[in-house]
C-alpha cells in the first residue's frame, strides 16, 4: 500500500466516526419515565456513552497514525520498534502496536481487571 492510498484510509475512517454522531437523546436521562423505562433508558445510555468512548478511542488512534505518516514512522510498532506485518495494517491501518505487543497490551488488561476483582 502506497502512504497516499494509507492516508485515503485513515481520512476515510475519520469521516465515517465523525458522520455518526451519538444522538444527544440517546445520553440525556428522561425525567418522567417511569422505573422500567429508566431501566431500560440506564442501559441504552451505557450503550451509547461505550460507543461513543470506543469512536473516540479510534479517532486518536487514526489521528496518532497520521502523525506517524507524516513523521515517516507510520507501520512501526511504537512499543518494541518492529515493523506492524502488512496484513494487521491491512486490517487495523491505525494499528499503534505488532500482533505480539498487542497482544501483552491486551493481557495485561485483562489481568488487571482479575486483580481487581
Ligand atoms: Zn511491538
Amino acid at each position: 500500500m502506497t502512504t497516499q492510498e494509507i492516508k485515503g484510509l485513515l481520512f476515510a475512517k475519520v469521516s465515517e466516526l465523525t458522520s455518526c454522531k451519538v444522538r444527544r437523546e440517546d445520553i440525556a436521562i428522561g425525567k418522567n419515565a417511569d422505573e422500567m423505562d429508566e431501566i431500560q433508558q440506564g442501559s441504552d445510555r451505557t450503550l451509547a456513552l461505550d460507543s461513543l468512548t470506543r469512536k473516540w478511542e479510534t479517532m486518536t488512534l487514526v489521528s496518532e497514525a497520521l502523525t506517524r505518516i507524516e513523521s515517516d514512522t507510520y507501520g512501526i510498532c511504537v512499543e518494541c520498534d518492529e515493523r506492524i506485518g502488512a496484513k494487521r495494517l491491512a486490517a487495523i491501518p491505525w494499528a499503534k502496536y505488532c500482533i505480539d505487543c498487542q497482544e501483552q497490551k491486551d493481557n495485561s488488561i485483562a489481568e488487571r481487571w482479575d486483580n481487581a476483582a
